[in-house]
């Protein structure tokens, strides 16, 4: 069987269950794929090659004895290269983490492990997640699986990409700001951000510690829910995750949304959305109505500042949680230095790209004793009025339809200033700042290139969202992913 990569992971896990194929034969021909495509595709920063396949022996095993298998058993899963693994690199594809190794299991790496997914290595993504190109990171750049001249979106452009050129059927990425969403529109695939709290975040290296989310990519939405029943979930180790019980996302894949209200928010609508894109949304509301939703208008107002109030407050958390990164207790030293302060400075200079630095310096500059009122202590209290928008709107609907990003993959040679990939980030950032969950799904091509939209759901109220998208994926099927060869 040499088509073992175009399996879904749900695919994947039963044929393993039953016997059909074993987990060695899994991993080598998810390998066989990633040698015939990462060249082109550059997904993976680090693979576990041999290490894995050790892993699936000891799986085949464990399986021929009889002994209990775990809910992902034998599912191939790329994590992101800011999620730590014992005696695995994990760097953020920063220089100053070159060559750090992690000393303890991140919780999503536990669960996954606890659940006999096969880990194969780490995927390539913006530096600390600063981006939506996965351009900054230091080893090199991914290519779009649908356009290798394009750029798989970021922060987690290396997971959405292996997902997307079926290198691996499951990929974890982190969103701060989008991270998930955009990479996947991009991509043509489906990936989740939870709940802020529904998720543990132990483990993954901190960005913006109150928006920060980690979850899944995946080809089709019953893998999201599958992974996600996995995922979610309380940890001692981190304080923020919520101990609600994690309900079973799988019940949700089949339940119709016949009267199922879905917001579509007017200020959604800006000038700077691609008409395409604006088609595809309104295409998707007409199948929406198809199944029996019903939409209703709805308006977000503080909508416009959702760009300017991440872009302090996330530099902001910034700033102070990549203050650790001093060359004393992590990864890379700067060589020549004659006292401590020219260590720091040297190290910090040496050590973080310009992206980083920008981020460091607007998050301290907001954060200073003469700036601290005007900017962040301001910031904080328009994402009180943003969240609140959101409270509002959901005692009306159960659902937000809105696009994930004003256009489609651009070009790897795209030189866009800051300024300009920040406001792309537009669809995506409301989401973090009010700590909901939200799902991102293909709905078409344009131009050859995948266009995805997003639902938003309450807080802790995956399931809803899980059951919108997979209603909408049954209706309009989903996209052939690039063969790529
Ligand atoms: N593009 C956003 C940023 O640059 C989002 C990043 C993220 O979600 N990690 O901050």
């Amino acid at each position: 069987m040499n088509n073992i990569y175009k399996l879904s992971a749900r695919e994947i896990r039963d044929k393993f269950l039953s016997g059909e194929l074993t987990a060695v034969e899994i991993i080598t021909a998810f390998f066989e794929r990633i040698d015939a495509v990462e060249d082109k595709v550059k997904s993976f920063v680090s693979l576990r090659r041999e290490r894995v396949l050790e892993d699936a022996k000891k799986l085949d095993e464990k399986k021929r004895n009889g002994e209990k298998l775990g809910y992902l058993a034998g599912i191939p899963v790329a994590i992101k290269d800011n999620m730590l693994m014992d005696g695995e690199k994990s760097t953020s594809c920063s220089k100053i983490l070159e060559n750090y190794v992690g000393i303890y299991d991140s919780t999503v790496v536990k669960k996954l492990k606890e659940a006999d997914a096969l880990i194969v290595g780490t995927t390539n993504m913006d530096e600390f997640a600063m981006g939506s190109t996965t351009k900054t990171s230091i080893y090199k750049m991914t290519a779009n699986p649908w356009d290798l001249e394009r750029v798989p979106g970021g922060s987690s452009g290396g997971g959405a990409a292996s997902v997307s050129a079926q290198e691996v059927p499951l990929a974890l990425g982190s969103d701060t700001g989008g991270s998930i969403r955009q990479p996947a529109a991009f991509c043509g695939i489906v990936g989740l951000k939870p709940t802020y709290g529904r998720v543990s975040r132990y483990g993954l290296m901190a960005f913006a510690s109150s928006l920060d989310q980690i979850g899944p990519f995946a080809k089709n939405v019953e893998d999201i829910a599958l992974s996600m029943n996995v995922l979610a979930g309380e940890d001692d180790f981190d304080a923020t995750v919520s101990k609600r019980e994690v309900e079973d996302y799988t019940k949700a894949l089949s339940q119709d949304i016949k009267g199922l209200r879905i917001g579509l928010p007017k200020e959604y609508f800006i000038d700077g959305l691609n008409e395409d894109i604006k088609l595809m949304v309104n295409k998707t509301v007409e199948n929406l109505k198809d199944l029996g939703a019903e939409i209703v208008e709805v308006s977000l107002p503080h909508t416009k500042y959702a760009v300017p109030t991440y872009y302090v407050l996330a530099p902001a958390e910034a700033s102070s949680n990549l203050a650790r990164f001093d060359g004393i207790r992590y990864g890379y030293r700067a060589k020549n230095y004659s006292n401590l302060e020219e260590l720091y400075v040297k190290t910090r200079s040496e050590g973080f790209g310009a992206e980083v630095k920008r981020r460091i310096m607007i998050g301290t500059y907001v954060l200073s004793a003469g700036f601290y009122d005007a900017y962040f202590k301001k910031a904080q209290k328009v994402r009180a009025k943003i969240k609140q928008d959101f409270e509002k709107i959901f005692n009306e609907v159960d659902v937000i339809l809105s696009p994930v990003s004003p256009s489609t993959a651009f070009k790897l040679s795209d030189t866009k200033t800051p300024l300009e990939l920040y406001l792309e980030d537009i669809f995506t950032i409301p989401a973090n700042l009010a700590g909901i969950p939200a799902i991102s799904m293909p709905v078409g091509l344009v131009d050859k290139l995948p266009v995805g939209i997003q639902f938003l759901g309450k807080a802790f109220d995956e399931a809803t969202i899980i059951r919108v998208a997979a209603a909408l994926e049954k209706k309009i099927g989903k996209l052939e992913l690039p063969e790529l060869s």
